[in-house]
């Protein structure tokens, strides 16, 4: 044990002093109880399984122009694609047979899905895959939208928060998009009735330990069921083309710091995490991980979907992906399951005010 660990989880929330000396420290001691203490309430809450979303990039389309993102939509030479319906429904059939339970529909802000169209491809997701989760990856839409996307059968959202502080966010993003508007349909995405993934890049320009500070405590007091972390990557035509990448180290100790503070949360080693370090998911997975993003999208669309440069896994077909990634997680000990891999309540868990944490209840 290290004392900055044990004050950690014993207040279950944390300061700038904290978390300075947690991100920063060199002491291999303190190193060694942060990854011990998360990998262990990862196992008490979720016990040694790890669970695959099947991602499905179908439209890299995007009216935004996020300043850090491949996708945006000043970079006009970029060739666009959309899947059709039938294109969709081949990836889950494809997930489906290698053992995904969960898929995640990801696009870009694209106008031409309308919510008419949308409705149409999750509910055949619906009434074709009726033992799965549908999660959704679109964006910003209203909340009309969001609700009829629900009553469609879509059970969860991804919309990363990506800065839970305004001057930060208006440095990653256009005068056009707006921090109280994201924020907004975060809540509402709750108020409905999905799980719901926020999520933040490490090491995004601009950033600091104090906004990094005000991301884990959006975190502590929103209770999403789900938060995404990866590190920025710098990417070709992009405004931040040649900043410095985000730190695998820095993304290790934060899923791990998340993981203290908001112990059943899922939270995915993702595929940036890879990308930065050929072992970067299963440090991941130890540092407090429960969750792997497998891609389904076609092989030909995955350059395409170019959020970010280097991604890995552009030519790997689902069934490599698939044993790559079970001997990777066995590999730290872990195990793949067959599952939708749902939010998990735990009420054994104290909080800072000592009271039980107040989650909606999961929508199943
Ligand atoms: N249009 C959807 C999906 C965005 S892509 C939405 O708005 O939610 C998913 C995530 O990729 C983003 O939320 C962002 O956090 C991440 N991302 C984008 N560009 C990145 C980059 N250059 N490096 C690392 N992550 C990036």
């Amino acid at each position: 044990m290290h004392p900055a660990v044990d004050q950690l989880i014993a207040s279950r929330s944390i300061d700038l002093d904290l978390l300075s000396t947690l991100l920063h420290s060199d002491s291999p001691q303190l190193r060694d109880a942060l990854f011990a203490a998360s990998r262990s309430e990862t196992e008490r809450v979720y016990g040694n399984e790890v669970f695959m979303r099947g991602l499905i990039e179908f439209s890299s389309y995007c009216r935004n122009d996020c300043l850090y993102c491949g996708l945006r939509r000043s970079h006009r030479e970029l060739p666009r694609y959309r899947m059709t319906l039938e294109e969709i429904l081949a990836c889950c059939r494809l997930g489906y047979q290698f053992g995904m339970r969960t898929f995640v529909l990801q696009s870009g802000e694209d106008a031409w899905w309308t919510d008419e169209r949308l409705c149409q491809v999750v509910a055949s997701i619906r009434s074709e895959f009726a033992d799965c989760a549908i999660t959704l990856s679109v964006g910003e839409r209203s909340r009309e939208s969001y609700q009829r996307l629900f009553d469609s059968g879509a059970n969860r959202y991804l919309l990363r928060h990506e800065t839970a502080d305004a001057a930060h966010y208006a440095q990653l993003h256009p005068s056009d998009m707006s921090f109280a508007h994201r924020i907004q349909c975060l809540h509402t995405l709750k108020e409905i009735g999905y799980q719901v993934g926020c999520g933040f890049m490490v090491g995004s320009p601009g950033q600091t330990d104090a906004t990094l500070l005000q991301d884990l405590q959006f975190i502590t007091s929103f209770r999403p069921h789900m938060v995404g972390i990866g590190p920025f990557v710098a990417t070709q035509h992009t405004p931040f083309a040649n900043e410095p990448n985000g730190e695998v180290e820095l993304t290790l100790r934060l899923l791990a710091i998340i993981r203290l503070l908001h112990p059943t949360v899922l939270l995915p080693a993702t595929t940036a995490l890879g990308s930065l370090h050929p072992l970067g998911r299963e440090q991941g997975i130890r540092a407090g991980a429960n969750v792997v993003m497998p891609n389904l999208s076609p092989v030909e669309n995955r350059k395409q979907y170019n959020i970010y440069d280097n991604k890995i896994c552009l030519g790997d077909d689902v069934a490599h992906c698939r044993s790559c990634l079970e001997r990777r997680i066995e590999s730290v000990g872990r195990h793949l399951v067959v599952a939708r891999g749902d939010y998990r309540h735990d009420t054994a868990t104290p909080t800072a005010t000592g009271n039980t944490p107040s989650d909606p209840t999961p929508n199943s």
